[in-house]
């Protein structure tokens, strides 16, 4: 079934009035999803995902352009289409196994076979033994994989998830995940395309088959990054992280070409770009506080004045963020990208996450780990590590530059530095696979 369209948005944009006010959710939106797809919808708070997966599934009419499904104007809901929220309503006065079996009376199956199928599907998002239980008994958790099982038993030929896992537990979120893409290839459902909301970068490249990138302000689709790789995914292989880094690059945005940003290598060609002379906890503060203001948008020199920061550091704050793709500067002006405000909104792990992707890509790092890598037991002298430093840097500034390569690195938890021993180490991977999820 290549590559027939399931779903034809076009043109679409959604206003909303309030008071004398006009407010531009999604502008002319495109979007297809194929028969066979897993898309994801990516991108900031409020860039209109939620929005859009409304428009989708014909809960909500659009101010303007249209929505085919299989080539006809979608009017009202579609009964096709089923929608899983971030948190699921279900009907409290019934069991889990009822709340079930509610959506496949729905579909007409025979009461008969309702028992045992519900139990199936209680079974596979992993509620076995809390067939009897009600809905307050229950875990927000649990609660959302009672959600889960009754859209399965919907069998819907367009499934629309919005941040379906956003409220789960670290581990319930990556079982879940799991299997949904068991059933998903699996074919023993009859849905044919999935279209899934979710600003977790990983998960959207663990998962989908395509990832259409959103910006707001107003909401609009920016891009389209395909992820052609197998299932199961490696979070750790090569190609994983290459995706990931492109979606990232594409939500960072760039000011200048890459090789000019963030310069080269110690002893290379163009030399080492110095790291700004920052504290993480300050930059987090900034981004913070941009991120509260309207339009993610601050003058810089206002904000110093706020901050009761002096300008230098402002400037090597502001500096960092460019570096690291979290926000752009433009006449005195800086706003945040979609990357700097995901990282604005998202919890401690997910930063940390975000930031180890960034600081991945910075020469300094890459030459770095790559030492490490060769290093005997991938252990290194501060002093040898020093020493390859001022090939590019004078001694001074050397010092500074390792003193914040350990600090980035620590934050990042990719290296790790013992001060009684001054030896460098790159960190193991211990964090969790599915640890960025955030809100
Ligand atoms: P996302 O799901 O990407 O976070 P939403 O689609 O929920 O974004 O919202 C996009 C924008 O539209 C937000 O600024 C939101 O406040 C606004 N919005 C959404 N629904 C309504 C509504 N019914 N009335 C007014 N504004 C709305
Ligand atoms: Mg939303």
């Amino acid at each position: 079934m290549p590559n027939e369209a399931l779903v034809k948005v076009r043109g679409v944009t959604q206003r909303f009035h309030s008071g004398r006010k006009e407010f531009i959710a999604v502008r002319d939106v495109n979007l297809t999803v194929n028969e066979g797809e897993f898309v994801v919808l990516l991108g900031p708070s409020g860039c209109g995902k939620s929005t859009l997966l409304r428009i989708v599934t014909g809960l909500q009419k659009p101010s303007e352009g249209t929505v085919l499904y299989r080539g006809e104007p979608v009017v009202g809901v579609n009964p096709q289409a089923t929608i899983v929220f971030q948190t699921f309503a279900l009907f409290p006065w019934l069991t889990v196994q009822q709340n079930v079996e509610v959506a496949l009376k729905a579909r007409g199956i025979a009461p008969e076979d309702r028992g045992h199928r519900a139990i199936e599907l209680i079974d596979r998002v992993g509620l076995d033994g809390f067939e009897t239980a009600y809905p307050r008994e229950l875990s927000g958790g649990m609660r959302q994989k009672v959600g889960f099982a009754r859209a399965m038993a919907v069998e819907p030929e367009l499934l629309c998830l919005d941040e379906p896992f956003s409220a789960l537990d670290v581990l319930s979120a990556e079982s879940l995940r799991s299997e949904l893409l068991e059933l998903w290839a699996s074919g023993d459902i009859p849905t044919k395309a999935i279209l899934m909301v979710t600003h977790n970068i990983e998960e959207a490249v663990f998962m989908s088959d395509r990832i259409v990138v959103m910006d707001k302000n107003p909401g609009r689709v920016v891009s389209d990054v395909v992820v052609d790789m197998l299932h199961p995914r490696r979070r750790k292989s090569a190609k994983f992280a290459n995706i990931v880094d492109k979606v990232y690059a594409t939500l960072a945005g760039q000011t200048q070409p890459e090789h000019v940003e963030i310069g080269s290598e110690p002893g290379g060609p163009g030399g080492a770009r110095a790291l700004p002379d920052i504290e993480i906890g300050d930059l987090t503060g900034v981004l913070e506080r941009i991120h509260e203001m309207p339009g993610r948008n601050a003058d810089i020199f206002r904000l110093a004045e706020e901050l009761h920061a002096d300008s230098d550091s402002l400037l090597r704050l502001t500096d960092a963020a460019e570096l690291l793709g979290f926000a752009t500067l433009a006449e005195g002006d800086i706003a945040l990208t979609p990357l700097g405000e995901t990282f604005a909104e998202a919890r401690i792990l997910a930063r940390k996450e975000i930031f180890a992707s960034r600081i991945r890509r910075l020469p300094l790092f890459q030459w770095l780990l790559r030492m490490l890598d060769a290093a005997d037991n991938s252990l290194l002298e501060r002093d040898v590590t020093l020493a390859a430093l001022e090939l590019d840097f004078p001694p001074e500034e050397a010092q500074r530059q390792l003193d914040l390569i350990i600090e980035w690195g620590r934050y990042a938890e990719i290296l790790s530095y013992d001060d009684s021993s001054e030896l460098l180490q790159p960190e193991l991977a211990t964090a969790s696979p599915s640890s960025s999820d955030n809100e």
